[in-house]
């Protein structure tokens, strides 16, 4: 193997391409729809699961499939130097999960609902809306064989979406009904494309025998017409797999859900069954899906567990945030109620034990503080104090400190409005400040 030369002191280091820093403010927007979806999962009984990032990369074969982008060509895999053991950065978390819930017998006894946020990884090209590092949420019931969960994990995400604001989104669902009913159809797809062999991409003929589902997925626009003509897989399901749909959209209708039928949602896997299901977009171009998901009743056993029923989905989190930027939501931040400035520096120690009480009770505070010798001028402190956004600003001055007071000053509401307050009384005032949740949209 080529060791690299280390990087000369002068070049500058930048991140990996598609791989990005979160900053603030927009980190205060990723903080604030996090405590949303945490909310939200426990409304609905949905407890967290944490995994490792790094996974053997036979679980992301097995899990994910063979014959899929992501293990085609997707994966960030390397060798663990200790032992040769291939490793993979998780590309996606249901295997992990389903690992998880095997190796810890999770499901023991009963199902059990759980949910994840995090890192996840694929060698794509990166675009708007498509990094190699990018964040998924995502919700899994596991144990649980009725259409009620399908239909509880749809309305979770419709939910997430109503109280974030977002709008415009559809719902998409289509059956894959269990593996008999999809080799008869698969058959039927062979014999279709077979038919039309000239106008397969590589591709699709490369997947004719290996996956010929996965050929209704395709992104060439050159084959759209093709696939639409392909025969429909809701044709060939039985009586039981069919009660299982209508039972989801009958639940969902109950819930004023409105959702279309997309025969060209497909997971070409195995372990697949039933409900599949993606939310998706108009306004994000081509990167317009949100959230996919569906039951994945074989998964349990194609691991090496028990066979055990299973349904969930996985979200991408900056495509949330980008379409809520989209439709004019930008401004979240956080809220803060106190800039404390600070005449000069023999004042902190009086300044800053009067500011740690006031943090105590749960006050949001930002201390001046200068970037060069000594703390600014109280002019210059005023202005930081302005664009803080926060809602007094507390003076300690130097007669303020003798009188063991302090001015407070209005920064919003009844702009300018000053009041000498004693350092005693200061735990009273704070608790009329009833500070709002720390993160609120707008300011
Ligand atoms: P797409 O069709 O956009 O490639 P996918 O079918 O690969 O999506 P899933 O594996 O179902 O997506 O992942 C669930 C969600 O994760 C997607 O709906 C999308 O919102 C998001 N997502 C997938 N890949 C990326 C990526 N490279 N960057 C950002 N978000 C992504
Ligand atoms: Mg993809």
């Amino acid at each position: 193997m080529s060791q690299e030369l280390p990087p000369s002191r002068m070049d500058k280091l930048v991140a990996v391409k598609g791989m990005n820093d979160v900053l603030p403010p927009d980190s205060a927007r990723w903080e604030w729809l996090e405590e949303r979806v945490r909310t939200l999962m426990t409304r609905y009984a949905y407890s967290n699961i944490r995994t490792p990032i790094v996974e053997p990369t036979a679980l992301f074969v097995r899990g994910t499939g063979e014959s899929t982008d992501i293990v085609e060509k997707e994966m960030y895999s390397f060798e663990d130097k200790l032992n040769g053991e291939s490793l993979t950065l998780r590309p996606e978390n249901t295997p992990g999960v389903v690992r998880a819930a095997i190796e810890h017998n999770l499901t023991y006894g009963g199902g059990r609902r759980l949910y994840y946020m995090g890192p996840m990884f694929r060698h794509e090209r990166p675009q708007r809306g498509r990094y190699r590092q990018f964040y998924q949420l995502g919700a899994e019931a596991l144990g649980f064989p009725g259409p009620e969960l399908d239909a509880e994990l749809i309305l979770l995400v419709h939910n997430l979406f109503a109280d974030l604001g977002l709008r415009n989104v559809r719902v998409e669902l289509n059956s894959l009904g269990l593996p008999e009913e999809r080799q008869r159809h698969r058959q039927a797809l062979i014999g279709y494309f077979s038919q039309h062999l000239e106008a397969l991409d590589g591709e699709a003929r490369r997947r004719l025998h290996s996956n010929p589902l996965r050929i209704l997925d395709t992104k060439n626009p050159a084959m759209l017409s093709l696939v639409q003509g392909a025969p429909q897989l809701l044709d060939y399901l039985g009586d039981d797999s069919l009660l299982h749909f209508e039972t989801v959209k009958t639940l969902l209708a109950a819930c004023n859900v409105r959702w279309e039928i997309n025969p060209r949602l497909v997971r070409g896997l195995d372990y697949y069954s039933h409900t599949v299901f993606e939310f998706a977009t108009d306004e994000l171009g081509a990167q317009g899906a949100l959230c996919g998901g569906g039951r994945y009743d074989g998964l349990f056993e194609a691991l090496g567990g028990r066979s055990t029923p299973a349904v969930g989905w996985g979200m991408g989190l900056e495509r949330v945030l980008e379409l809520l930027k989209t439709q004019g939501q930008d401004n979240v931040g956080p809220s803060l109620d106190v800039y404390a400035v600070i005449a000069e520096p023999s004042i902190l120690p009086h300044a800053m034990s009067a500011l740690q009480a006031l943090r105590a009770l749960g006050v949001s505070i930002q201390m001046n503080a200068a970037q060069s010798h000594g703390l600014g001028s109280m002019k210059s402190q005023f202005k930081k104090a302005d664009a803080s956004g926060a809602r007094f600003a507390l003076v300690f001055g130097v007669d303020e400190m003798q009188n063991k007071a302090v001015a407070v000053k209005s920064l919003r509401d009844g702009k300018g409005e000053q009041v000498v307050r004693s350092l005693t009384d200061l735990p009273d005032w704070a608790l009329t400040l009833q500070s709002p949740p720390n993160l609120q949209p707008g300011k």
